[in-house]
């Protein structure tokens, strides 16, 4: 087998956006993935399916893996024939042995390329409105570890000369050694007034800031519990931190969100929650598997042109009517003949990505909403085929058929509870540690109350406010007992976020 190429790839330090467009190709294009604790999981997404992926940094209860033995691996993956993609956090060589790996990919003959990556040095400063040079008051800057390799006869790091020779100090790995640092800094001749900021978990939704100064510092670290990953930053450009800051004074920064959904869905709404600042929590409540039987959606299917409207009632059930589709060796094409109606603007859009206009689609994510403007399209004597989940309310029918119209109802995929969730979720939100919990939808209050048991649900959820996208759901949840605190009038994912957002405005 031909050999392999092994690329190093920056992932940038947390926020998922911030690796380079280059490097998500590297990712997307490998095979293999050697990656790190600080890569975020977000980005590990981008990973293609069935990809391996070999985590070097930490476990729990397990040693890291050695440099030697990453190495080692890097090498034999792409000797192997495969593509290997070794991400790291921030920039590869910034403190990231990068080069290391480097010399050992040429030492065996691997073809390699180094992708660069933001690294945490520049982007602290940045998500903390701290710019590492400023017209006159930085125009110099170094990156410098705090915690030198300990097996090196003697420190490298001159900080009394460094003290004074540059404007901003940006030091990483440097919490645990503040003291010294610090002290270091002070005899070599910096004020020590000087401010100093420690920036955790940069450009993460948990990114923490606390100002101090050289003096004070390690008082500090003790006071406010800061702990790794931090940056620090010492120097005169600090202080505009206070008009400059931005990630931490987005709406819900500091705010923990929970999003129970199914796993397909989840991202949508994570993802607007993390853009306020928030840390979404993900815990999927739900399944999505096939109904129980196709027969009588393939049977409608067959006969399609008998059909007047084909009614798709979300996303799940538009994007299982195109995997049964082509599962049988069909396209949309077979859906041709009657008109189309989408429940909500989400399935309408899944629905046109199929390359299929939509007719009729309310402006309310309800079924009342789109029975009403079926009603209002004169569907007496019409037959209506509803593609939906097998358990969804009949509203939708119950209307149809007073109105005259002869309504068709085929299942198309089910929902049932999770087979498991994290205990270390449920956990958190029992001891408060979760703002907000949301429900987008009936079945995830129903699911979360089943899977938990109605009375550990209760209590769990007793310490956090419950969120919910529309008032079906919400009576769902008052009826089984729940207290609805948040309920947007738009019932979208955007809308809840919305109403999220405002709850917690001042
Ligand atoms: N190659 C990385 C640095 C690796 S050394 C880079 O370019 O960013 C690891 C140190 O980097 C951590 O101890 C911490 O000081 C810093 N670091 C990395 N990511 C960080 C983050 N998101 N927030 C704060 N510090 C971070």
């Amino acid at each position: 087998m031909p050999i392999g190429k092994a690329y190093l790839v920056g992932a940038g330090p947390g926020d998922p956006g911030l690796i380079t467009v280059k490097g998500l190709e590297c990712l997307r294009q490998s095979n293999v993935i050697l990656h790190d604790r600080l890569v975020g999981e977000e980005i590990m997404r981008h990973a293609p399916k069935g990809t391996e992926l070999i985590y070097c940094g930490k476990r729990p209860d397990h040693h890291a893996m050695t440099q030697d033995e990453i190495n080692a691996c890097l090498v034999e993956k792409a000797l192997e024939g495969h593509t290997v993609c070794r991400l790291k956090g921030g920039d590869p060589i910034v403190f990231g042995r990068g080069a290391e790996e480097a010399l050992e990919l040429r030492k065996a003959g691997v073809p390699f390329e180094i992708v660069p990556g933001i690294t945490s040095a520049v982007a602290a400063g940045v998500y903390a409105g701290i710019p590492v040079t400023l017209r006159g008051v930085a125009s110099s800057f170094a990156v410098i570890t705090g915690h030198e390799d300990p097996t090196k006869d003697e420190a490298s790091v001159d900080w009394r000369h460094l003290a004074t020779a540059v404007d901003t100090l940006v030091i990483l790995m440097g919490v645990g050694g503040f003291a010294s640092i610090a002290e270091e800094l002070i005899a070599g001749g910096r004020d020590p007034q000087t401010p100093v900021a420690f920036v955790s978990w940069a450009t993460h939704p948990r990114q923490r800031t606390v100002i101090s100064t050289l003096e004070r510092g390690t008082d500090d670290i003790e006071k406010h519990a800061i702990k790794p990953p931090a940056v620090i930053t010492v120097g005169d450009v600090v202080q505009s931190h206070s008009e400059l800051a931005w990630h931490e004074n987005r709406p819900l920064s500091g705010r923990r969100v929970l999003v129970t959904r199914t796993r397909e869905q989840a991202s949508e709404l994570s993802r607007l929650l993390s853009e306020k600042g928030a840390v979404a929590v993900e815990l999927p409540v739900i399944r999505i598997v096939e109904p129980e039987d196709w027969g009588p959606f393939d049977q409608a299917v067959d006969c399609i042109d008998e059909f007047d409207w084909l009614v798709l009632t979300s996303g799940n059930g538009v994007r299982a009517v195109r995997d049964r589709l082509l599962e049988r060796g069909l396209d949309v094409r077979a859906l041709a003949g009657p008109r189309i109606a989408a429940i909500g603007a989400k399935t309408a859009e899944a629905i046109e990505n199929l390359g299929i206009r939509v007719d009729v689609c309310p402006d309310r994510y309800v079924a009342e909403a789109l029975a009403d403007q079926l009603i209002g399209e004169g569907i007496q004597g019409k037959r209506l085929l509803v593609a939906r989940a097998a358990e969804a309310r009949d509203v939708l029918i119950h209307r149809g058929r007073e109105a005259g119209a002869e309504v068709t109802v085929t299942p198309v995929y089910r929902t049932l509870p999770a087979n498991a969730y994290e205990k270390s979720i449920i956990k958190e939100l029992g001891e408060g540690k979760i703002d907000v919990v949301t429900f987008a939808s009936s079945s995830t209050v129903r699911f979360f109350l089943e899977m938990l048991g109605e009375d550990r649900a209760k209590e769990a959820l007793s310490r956090a406010k419950i969120a919910c996208i529309g008032p079906i759901t919400a009576s769902t949840a008052t009826d089984a007992g729940l207290r609805v605190d948040i309920q947007p009038e738009d019932y979208t994912i955007e809308g809840l976020v919305e109403a999220i957002v405002d709850e917690y405005r001042d």
